[in-house]
């Protein structure tokens, strides 16, 4: 086991966002975690991975991320002290196993912020039909590449003259990590 312990646990309501019903929270590890991090960048999605400084941001949904470095986790946006400490526990388990399975993972050193809206743009029908509730095409490939939508949410992309264009995305935001957060 990579990690026993969580150390120096803290919560609290940022003064800067003190009108937002969020939490913020941080702690530190009694082990250095760097060697799990390209795997828990793979497995987890990462929004952006850092080497160099060994930092790790994962965006796990709307409004909710971790900063995962050496010694050290950050929680931003949990509604509650038990959704905080679960988050915690999760995030502590997730370290483990994925170390414990790092022979069988291709770690990723590269980060879904990678991911640029005018490569997803040309990879849609390019139509703005409005059929995925966005106004345009260019409003859809933004939110797809936040992650906050899936290739589902654009009927028109399913259809047989454009399943060049939906195997290419579907390939580009893979090369990235990219998870959508409502993606089965
Ligand atoms: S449904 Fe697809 S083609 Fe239509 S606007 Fe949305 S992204 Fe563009």
């Amino acid at each position: 086991m990579l990690l026993e312990k969580i150390n120096n646990y803290e919560i609290f309501r940022p003064k800067c966002d003190s009108t937002k019903e969020v939490l913020h929270s941080i702690a530190t590890f009694d082990a250095d975690i760097a060697p799990a991090l390209p795997y828990l960048n793979a497995e987890l999605g990462g929004w952006d991975y850092d080497q160099q400084n060994q930092v790790l941001l994962l965006k796990l949904s709307a409004g909710k991320w971790v900063t995962l470095q050496r010694h050290e986790i950050a929680i931003r946006g949990a509604g509650d002290m038990e959704e905080s400490r679960a988050l915690l526990e999760w995030i502590k388990g997730q370290i483990n196993e994925v170390y414990e399975r790092r022979d069988i993972i291709t770690p990723r050193y590269t980060g879904q912020a990678g991911l640029k809206v005018m490569d997803i743009l040309k990879l849609t029908p390019m139509t703005n039909c409005k059929a995925c509730g966005y106004a345009t095409c260019m409003a859809y490939a933004a939110a797809l590449r936040e992650g906050e939508i899936s290739l589902n949410d654009c009927p028109p992309l399913w259809e047989e003259k454009y399943r060049e264009k939906r195997e290419k995305l579907h390939a580009y935001l893979e090369s990235f990590g990219w998870r959508a957060l409502d993606a089965e």
